[in-house]
């Protein structure tokens, strides 16, 4: 069984399941994206992900008339394999379509840009072999990447917040996805040690430090894994 939380705008809240690895992901329709799909190769026992990129991937798959085979999707900040900030450790980002000719890739990119249901679709010079469209949500706290996170926020890049500060020793903010006292008295442990100025709000300066040093660093024994 695979602990899979999902973030729900609708209610504000994560929502906790637990699903086999041959089981549909929370929010998919039918068969459509199973939970070993969206985990990849992605060895942790938790996933995550926010109930509008399900979403977004149904809408893909139910225009696009046939299975939508997924490479990778899924991956924690600490086991890397993508950029400091990537979408895939917030679990909104696919990487589809590998077994396609260069020619249905191109459709199946013109019809996910076409949908509007997706944040970003990657345009083909960067990835030739693949398609990889995400469900972003947020401002960019630096011209690119995670948005501003403080007191109160909750959801996916909470998650990758709280994920990445466990991962580095800075414990006590747990993985609910919920940004409390914990993960703000976490924040600024870790604003103090690098010098940045100690106000618990993740903004482009914070975010870059950490995404970056937490990015591939391995699964550390204050890892969490509920
Ligand atoms: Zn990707």
């Amino acid at each position: 069984m695979t602990t899979i939380l999902i973030y729900n705008p609708e209610i504000n809240a994560i929502e906790r399941y637990e699903r086999e690895e041959s089981q549909p992901m929370p929010y998919s329709e039918g068969n459509n994206l199973l939970v070993n799909e969206f985990r990849g190769s992605s060895n942790s026992t938790v996933l995550w992900s926010d109930r509008r990129a399900i979403e977004a991937f149904n809408v893909t798959r139910t225009n696009w008339g046939r299975p939508i085979y997924v490479g990778f999707a899924f991956k924690r900040i600490w086991e890397g394999g993508h950029g400091c900030q990537s979408q895939h450790y917030a679990g909104v980002s696919f990487d589809v379509a590998q077994n396609l000719t260069s020619a249905e890739r191109a459709q199946l990119r013109n019809l996910a840009e076409s949908l509007g249901v997706w944040g970003y679709v990657e345009p083909e010079y960067l990835t030739p072999t693949w398609v990889h469209f995400d469900r972003r949500t947020g401002t960019p706290a630096c011209a690119a990447g995670y948005p501003t996170l403080r007191f109160g926020s909750r959801g996916v890049y909470v998650l990758v917040l709280q994920d990445a500060l466990n991962a580095l020793g800075y414990t006590g903010s747990g993985l609910d996805g919920v940004f409390g006292a914990g993960t703000q008295n976490a924040v600024m442990r870790f604003q103090r040690d690098r010098g940045i100025s100690a106000d618990g709000i993740v903004g482009c300066m914070t975010w870059t430090e950490l995404a970056c040093d937490a990015r591939g660093a391995g699964q550390t024994a204050t890892v969490v894994n509920p």
